[in-house]
This record gives structure tokens, C-alpha cells and sequence, in this order.
């Protein structure tokens, strides 16, 4: 890698012709003297050599001036290859006036700059120089935080997931193995509840600290999702190794014993999956599902304890990771849609907004219900594909209705708490928005309690971007988490969805009716608007608009419906109701109550 201070420039420069390289080496000595550096030029006039050069870990170049035209590489060839030995190191591409087309696509391919070779003089070749050392410092920078978890620095999981492939790539070619070690902390959230997150936070950074100090170099450690954390060992002779590792893994953390206040041992539950000895067949995604297999049967023998995959582990494996197998090619070929629910006014029974529902007819056309595959999509990591996908179909539906003359609604849209902890998550969002061109006012995120209080920072982050680029933000199940007033209070909430549990009972005696009175009077103070769930009565429906709550959505009014069936009935009813009073929508199926 560049060590680039400023006064050393180290170059290598790639050009076969003789009279094209000495003028680059002029050119180059005269930059470096009007920028006040010392320089050292190493020249060759072929791929192969270049490809030695940067492989040889005695050379650290600060930049590669690289011909396009090469004897044994043409066009961009010689680019990929260069990339592909040294990433890390910036490239100037320099061309012949005639294939700048060339030249703009190996920006395209990595190249950091080009430069004319008829043009080759000091000032333009420094600026050059120097512009490409940045930029290629700040892409470094970019990966460096794409891969990294930002609270422990320890590798993210998709990092980790990469080089547990690299890993097995690298065992099959050396024939000795590596293993995936995943451990957790055990009684974590105990400490959490106890300290408060601050201080689990500060355990996941000792933790990481330590393990950084005490594992091999050549680990990969990751923290892979709240206390999950994984070890890659590598250059193993069989399993052997791996429980080394897992030992100074345990004994390491027990090791972080004071903490705050008062004396804790923390101690974790290890699981391992090694390659290939013992998981022969696996590929990176299967180890580490292996592994946390295994982790999981180390908590339910003996908290601390280390265990092995198994082959006995491997039915209860094999369905899962075939769900998710399924569910990966499902969300390729369309297979996942969306549902969706009318939101009417309490008052008029008017539709004010629709609340969208996953659902998933898998190739066999079996149905599979939301509260099956979304846990199984957070665990694979395969939510936030699902999500994009159906945000951007809901866009899609949206603006068929606007171009059907269809009175413009707001489509809330359900937001798992993996999603809303992500860095990246209101880019994600506001991107696919933006692509499909609706007004961003009419997309609403729900989202519950707890999700909110997981990760309250990141969280407010997001929300608060998402809040200013105009989606709404609606507290989804409400009643049902812990969060406290003053957590809310900072939050830019539009919405609170008063949860089904309290509307199912209000037309019986001793319903939740003093609680919903309650959230009311809540709402009003923090200037939210409610929405109750759940209405299957004409009664409960009376009765929650006669507390005050803005809004309803229940099977009452309508199930939940498929985007044709939502337009078909819209479009008849705007039509046969025209100049009446609010009108009832009635479906084939199910008694539609929703007035348009
Ligand atoms: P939720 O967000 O609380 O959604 C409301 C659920 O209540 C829906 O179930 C809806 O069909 C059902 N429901 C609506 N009215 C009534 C009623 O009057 N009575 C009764 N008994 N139920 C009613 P569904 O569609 O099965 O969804 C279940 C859960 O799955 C949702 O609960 C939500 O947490 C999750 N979910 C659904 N779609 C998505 C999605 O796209 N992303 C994420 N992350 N989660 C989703
Ligand atoms: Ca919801
Ligand atoms: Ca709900």
C-alpha cells in the first residue's frame, strides 16, 4: 500500500516505447521538483513485469502509470490485471490521442485518472498524481467502512462472509482447513437491561479489543450482529486447531472481569463448523449457519461450553437453509408481492391511506404467511432485498392508481428492526422512491416499539433523514413495547397504530377502552395522529371513533387485498358514487365497508 507523505513519490511506470517512456520519466522528475519531492521511477515495457513489480512485496508505489498499449496486453486487459494483483495501488492510464474512448472506460474499470501521452507534461501529470492518490485513498476509506461494524471495528458480517469464500477457496488449493467459530455472549441481554445499552456497547468493545489483541493475525474477527461475534481460523490441521482457537476465544473474554461498578465474568457460548475435514460439502453460507447451529446447541447444553456441527444437526439445517434457498430465487422471480389494506377515516369511513402486507406464493403456488418468512429473511440477511423489492413494487402500484385518475392515498409499508439499525438504510429507500418518481409523501415506514428502542441512535438517524425527504413515520403495534414517553418525544413520529390486543375486546365488558382513552390523550399532546388495528365490529368501530381516534383499519372494513382487486373496486365505487354520500365497497368475497 502508499505510504504517501508528500515527499517520497514512488512510481512505477508501465511503457514499452522507448521514446514515450523516457519523455513520461521527464515529465514525471519535473513534477516531482515542482512539487518539492524526492521521486523514484521504476520502468518495465510489459504486463508481465508490471505484474511482478506490484506483487513484490518490497515495492510500495505510490501510483502506476500504465500504458494502454502493451506487447503481451491490449486495451484493458492490462488495467484488470494490474487491478486484480495490487488493488490498493492508483492507476493512470495513459493513451495515444486515438483511444479515448478507451481511456474513459477504464475509469469505468478502476482506473483513477488518464492522461493524453502527447499531453504528458509535469504540471498536468502532478495534478494527476496527486488527485489519483486521493481518490483512491478515500475509495480505500469507503471499503474500509463498508466492511467494518462501526461499533467495534471488527469486520461487518458481509465482510466476514467474504472471507470465510476466500477461506475455502484457499483450503481446497492447501488441502489444510479453516473453521468458522461464532460465539455470543451469554446473558447479554442482562446486561443491557441492567447497565443500560451504553454499557453493553462497551462490553461488545472490550470484547473486541481483547480479541484483536489476543487472536492470530491472521483471524478474521467479525462481529456479526448485535452480540454475535466470529472468528475465521485458517491454516488448520483438523479440528484440533479450531478448539485452540475456541479455548483462547473463552478464556479471553472470562478474562473481562471488571466492568463499571461491579465485577462481571462474561462468558460465551462457542460454535464451530470446520472445511473440509468435517463439513466437506459446505459452501461459506452453509459454514456459518453450520456454526451457528452448533452455537446454538452449546446454549442449550451448558452456557460457556464449545460444540461442534454435526451431521446429526443437519435435518433441521437442511429445511432452513432449502426455505432460504427457495426464498432467495422467490425474491429473484417475483414471487413476493404485496397485499394491501384499506385505512379509513373513523369519522366518514372514507379510505385515507392503505397499509401493505407481504406475501409469498411460492413456485409450487403454496401460500407461505408473513410471520413465517419474515423471520426467516431478518435471519438470512435476505429482508432488506425483500424489502427494496416490495418498496419499489408499492411505487409501481402507486403510480398505476395516479395514472388510473385514482385519488392519491398513503401506503405504509412494514419495516423489520434489522432494517432500521442499518447505516444505509433511509439511502436505500429514499433511492428506490426516487427512482420510481412518486411524491415521497405518500410512502409511510411502520415500525414497532422495540425495533425502535434496539438501536435508538442509528434508528433516529434514519428517521429523521427519512422525515425531512417527507416519508412518514408511523409507531406500528403500540401498547405492546416499553418505550418510554421521552424516547418517542424525540422522534419525528407522524403515527401512532394502536395495537389489535386492545381493540379486540373494547365491545365487551371490561374492555381496554381507559387505555385507548389514554394513547389518545398521549397522541394529541406529541401531535400524532392514530390509527387503531384490528377492527372486525360495527361496534368497536363506534366506539373508537367516538374516543377520538383518527383513523381505522380492520377485516371490518376489508382484509387485506391484492393491488387489482384494490383498483377494481376503487375505480367502480368512484364511479357509481359519484355526487352520492360515502358509499360501502363490497367485494365478492368479503363485505368491503370502506366509503370512497
Ligand atoms: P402487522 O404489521 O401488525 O400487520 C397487521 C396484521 O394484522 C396483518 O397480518 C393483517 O392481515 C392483520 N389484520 C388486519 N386486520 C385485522 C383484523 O381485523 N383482525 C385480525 N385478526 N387481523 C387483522 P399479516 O398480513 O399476516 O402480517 C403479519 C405481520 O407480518 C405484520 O403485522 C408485520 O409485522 C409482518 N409483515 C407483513 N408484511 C411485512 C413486510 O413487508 N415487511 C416486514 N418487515 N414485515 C411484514
Ligand atoms: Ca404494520
Ligand atoms: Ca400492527
Amino acid at each position: 500500500m502508499s505510504s504517501f507523505d508528500g515527499t517520497q513519490l514512488d512510481i512505477l511506470l508501465v511503457e514499452d516505447n522507448p521514446g514515450d517512456r523516457r519523455l513520461a520519466e521527464i515529465a514525471l522528475r519535473e513534477a516531482a521538483t515542482e512539487g518539492d519531492m524526492r521521486i523514484d521511477i521504476q520502468s518495465v515495457g510489459t504486463l508481465a513485469d508490471c505484474i511482478a513489480r506490484l506483487a513484490d512485496s518490497a515495492n510500495r508505489f505510490d501510483a502506476v502509470l500504465l500504458d494502454l498499449g502493451l506487447p503481451d496486453a491490449t486495451g484493458l486487459d492490462g488495467l484488470r490485471a494490474a487491478r486484480a494483483t495490487l488493488p490498493e495501488v492508483p492507476i493512470i492510464v495513459l493513451t495515444g490521442n486515438s483511444d479515448i474512448t478507451t481511456a474513459t472506460e477504464a475509469l469505468n474499470f478502476g482506473a483513477c485518472d488518464y492522461l493524453d501521452k502527447a499531453e504528458v507534461q509535469s504540471r498536468p501529470l502532478l495534478r494527476a498524481i496527486r488527485y489519483a492518490i486521493e481518490r483512491k485513498k478515500s475509495e480505500i476509506a469507503l471499503i474500509h467502512l463498508a466492511r467494518t461494524d462501526p461499533l467495534t471495528g471488527l469486520l461487518n458480517r458481509r465482510a466476514f462472509f467474504e472471507e470465510v469464500e476466500r477461506a475455502r477457496r484457499n483450503a481446497r488449493r492447501t488441502g489444510l482447513d479453516c473453521a468458522v467459530i461464532m460465539f455470543d455472549v451469554d446473558r447479554f441481554k442482562e446486561v443491557n437491561d441492567l447497565y443500560g445499552h451504553k454499557a453493553g456497547d462497551t462490553l461488545l468493545i472490550a470484547i473486541a479489543d481483547s480479541l484483536r489483541a489476543q487472536l492470530r493475525d491472521t483471524d478474521s474477527i467479525a462481529r456479526v450482529g448485535g452480540d454475535e461475534f466470529a472468528v475465521l481460523a485458517t491454516h488448520l490441521n483438523g479440528a484440533d486447531g479450531a478448539i485452540d482457537a475456541a479455548e483462547k476465544i473463552s478464556t479471553t473474554v472470562r478474562a473481562i472481569t471488571t466492568f463499571g461498578r461491579t465485577n462481571l465474568e462474561a462468558t460465551v457460548s462457542i460454535g464451530i463448523a470446520v472445511f473440509p475435514t468435517v463439513d466437506t460439502d459446505a459452501d461459506a453460507d452453509m459454514l456459518l449457519t453450520h456454526a451457528d447451529v452448533a452455537m446454538y446447541k452449546s446454549k442449550a447444553t451448558k452456557r460457556g461450553s464449545i460444540s461442534f456441527y454435526d451431521n446429526d444437526m443437519d435435518a433441521r439445517v437442511k429445511v432452513q437453509h432449502e426455505l432460504k434457498r427457495r426464498m432467495s430465487g422467490d425474491i429473484a422471480a417475483d414471487r413476493f408481492f404485496l397485499h394491501y389494506q384499506p385505512i379509513v377515516d373513523a369519522k366518514t369511513h372514507e379510505l385515507i391511506g392503505v397499509e401493505a402486507l407481504a406475501r409469498w406464493r411460492d413456485a409450487d403456488g403454496q401460500f407461505i404467511p408473513p410471520v413465517d418468512f419474515i423471520p426467516l429473511a431478518e435471519e438470512s440477511g435476505l429482508i432488506s432485498q425483500l424489502s427494496t423489492q416490495l418498496l419499489a413494487q408499492a411505487c409501481a402500484n402507486i403510480l398505476r392508481w395516479q395514472n388510473a385518475g385514482l385519488p392519491a392515498v398513503g401506503v405504509s409499508l412494514n419495516i423489520s428492526p434489522i432494517e432500521c439499525r442499518s447505516p444505509t438504510f433511509a439511502l436505500r429507500l429514499i433511492a428506490v422512491i426516487e427512482k420510481s418518481g412518486i411524491s415521497p409523501e405518500l410512502i409511510n415506514i411502520e415500525l414497532t416499539e422495540s425495533s425502535i428502542i434496539q438501536d435508538i441512535e442509528m434508528t433516529k438517524r434514519n428517521l429523521d433523514f427519512l422525515k425531512t425527504y417527507g416519508v412518514g413515520i408511523h409507531v406500528d403495534d403500540f401498547g405492546t413495547g416499553y418505550s418510554s414517553l421521552s424516547i418517542l418525544k424525540d422522534l419525528p413520529l407522524d403515527v401512532l397504530k394502536i395495537d389489535r390486543s386492545f381493540v379486540n375486546d373494547l365491545d365487551k365488558e371490561g374492555g381496554a377502552e381507559p387505555i385507548v382513552q389514554a394513547v389518545v390523550e398521549l397522541a394529541r399532546k406529541l401531535n400524532l395522529k392514530i390509527v387503531a388495528e384490528g377492527v372486525e365490529t360495527e361496534e368497536q368501530a363506534a366506539i373508537l371513533a367516538s374516543i377520538g381516534v383518527d383513523h381505522l383499519q380492520g377485516y371490518y372494513f376489508s382484509r387485506p387485498v391484492d393491488a387489482e382487486q384494490l383498483t377494481t373496486l376503487w375505480t367502480r365505487k368512484l364511479s357509481d358514487a359519484a355526487g352520492e354520500s360515502p358509499q360501502l365497497i363490497q367485494s365478492p368475497s368479503v363485505e368491503q365497508k370502506v366509503a370512497v
